[in-house]
């Protein structure tokens, strides 16, 4: 039987304001040597006789993910109080939203094989993080570092239908929250965390089975892994004539595989009830479009807009845009005005991302900023060198953060258009190679890219490509009429 998977996603992301979201701790990301229990206060720590205070910025930084996710936001909502005993959790409950979310109903747009789809969005809404466990040895050790940090919750419909739409919808849920300054997208950091329900049913079918709900991925990797080993296993296990019940999973990363947590019967009863310590939270209209003016320029607002400005294939637009400051710093050297778009793009996403890639760093910590770029294609264009050469003064560039005028200059790399000192090196080098100016004279054209290589490499690379070619063929030619 054929079938069709049947994925919606919880995910987590830390909102980095300035503060926690019922206190004023600050908020610091996990770097994993913080010192233990040093941004706390009485109220993260849940000491008697303590209230919480709502953090107006952790509403509005919500308010603005559902509104970039297309949300409807409801004019009232409530915090609610979620119980459960965890030794992280020193309250005994989370406060979150639960009856009346801040934003619903919602989409986002993915790019699938088969165009692009609408990924419905159930509910954004808000709540609190909770500390850390550390097991050392035979003791456990709690670090409330991150109790309290605002977290925003967003939860999709049941609409994914492979592994690779899940981790487009990750991916590009992480672009909108980097975007509007939620949060860092450090997925390393613990940033960001998902949790995926799975199931499949007979392709084909409407109605939803049971699913599986895997706990805890926090890298796309992880995520994209465990949704593919879920629909594989549930298929599997359909097809021996077994049943899937509803179960919560963990992954098991070293093995690659999910295993059961806990079944229905001991699923938990959270006794939600609304938080006594906060009133409702009305959320006026003008707030909402005061928001809504604060939006930034979204990916897909800024890919359609590179490719009627600047002249971009989507795919290439694309490619700049998933990074903002990758973006950003795009959008910085094309307004210099010097260098034409399309070629400003490919020396982005060709040598610099390369070079990122291979030094591990983010575009804004090169020391090549977008000046010093353009100031090297413009070194190319002009013929000062020849690309092959402006794509080795580029590294330097990453290396030591020099200008490309100094490398140039300091290596001795500037071109050699000198017709005169060219002409020089070519009989040079047919005069060394004479059985392969035999083969072009009888007709083998293709030698001349051979020895074209050979004036290269006499010149290190330094001589005017075009040129060279040029000068080559009419050496060649006349050698032929002299014969
Ligand atoms: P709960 O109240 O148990 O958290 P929800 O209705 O909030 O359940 O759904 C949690 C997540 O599971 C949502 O992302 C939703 O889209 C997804 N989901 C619900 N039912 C299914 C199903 N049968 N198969 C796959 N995903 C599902
Ligand atoms: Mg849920
Ligand atoms: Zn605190």
């Amino acid at each position: 039987m054929e079938y069709e998977p049947v994925i919606g996603l919880e995910v987590h992301a830390q909102i980095h304001t300035g503060s926690k979201m019922f206190c004023s701790c600050p908020v610091v990301e996990d770097t994993g040597d913080l010192p233990p229990n040093t941004y706390v206060c009485p109220v993260c720590t849940a000491m008697p006789g303590t209230l919480p205070v709502i953090n107006r910025r952790a509403v509005e930084m919500t308010i603005l993910t559902g509104l970039a996710l297309h949300c409807r936001i409801n004019p009232i909502t409530r915090f609610s109080r979620k119980n459960y005993f965890y030794p992280d959790l020193p309250k005994g409950y989370q406060i979150s939203q639960h009856s009346l979310p801040l934003a619903v109903d919602g989409y986002l747009e993915i790019e699938t094989e088969a165009g692009p789809r609408r990924i419905r969005i159930n509910n954004v809404h808000l709540e609190e993080d909770t500390g850390k466990l550390y097991h050392v040895g035979d003791a456990s050790l709690v670090d409330f570092n991150r109790a309290g940090v605002p977290l925003i919750e967003i939860v999709t419909e049941p609409d994914m239908r492979s592994a690779e739409e899940v981790r487009a919808f990750a991916t590009k849920l992480r672009q909108i929250l980097v975007y509007l300054g939620v949060n860092s997208g450090d997925m390393e950091k613990g940033v960001m965390r998902f949790e995926a329900s799975v199931s499949v049913r007979p392709a084909g079918s409407a109605g939803l089975n049971p699913r599986h709900e895997i706990k805890n991925l926090n890298s796309f990797r992880a995520l994209a892994r465990a949704v593919a080993y879920e629909i594989a296993h549930q298929i599997e296990v359909l097809e021996s004539g077994g049943q899937v019940v509803q179960q919560t999973m963990g992954w098991d990363e070293a093995r690659g595989v999910t295993y059961v947590q806990r079944t229905k019967e001991y699923a938990h009863d959270y006794r939600y009830f609304p938080e006594p310590d906060l009133p409702p939270l009305e959320v006026s209209r003008e707030w909402v479009d005061e928001l809504r003016g604060q939006l930034p320029e979204l990916p897909d607002a800024r890919r359609a807009r590179f490719v009627a400005e600047h002249g971009l294939g989507a795919f290439e637009a694309g490619l700049l845009v998933a990074d903002k400051e990758v973006a950003d710093y795009y959008e910085a050297a094309a307004v210099l005005g010097k260098v034409d778009p399309k070629t400003l793009a490919n020396w982005v996403t060709g040598v610099l991302f390369r070079l990122m890639k291979e030094t591990g760093k983010g575009v804004g910590e090169l020391p090549v900023s977008p000046q010093m770029l353009v100031e090297l294609i413009e070194m190319v264009q002009t013929g000062a060198v020849n690309l092959n050469t402006g794509r080795q003064v580029l590294e330097e560039m990453v290396a030591t953060g020099h200008d490309a005028r100094r490398i140039i200059e300091e290596k001795g790399l500037a071109q050699i258009s000198d017709e005169a000192n060219l002409r020089l090196v070519i009989e040079q080098v047919l005069d060394e190679h004479p059985a392969q100016v035999a083969q072009y004279l009888k007709g083998k054209e293709q030698v001349v890219g051979w020895l074209m290589g050979q004036v290269m490499k006499a010149t290190q690379g330094r001589a005017n490509p075009q040129m060279v070619r040029a000068l080559l063929r009419e050496t060649l030619e006349t050698r032929r009429g002299q014969r």
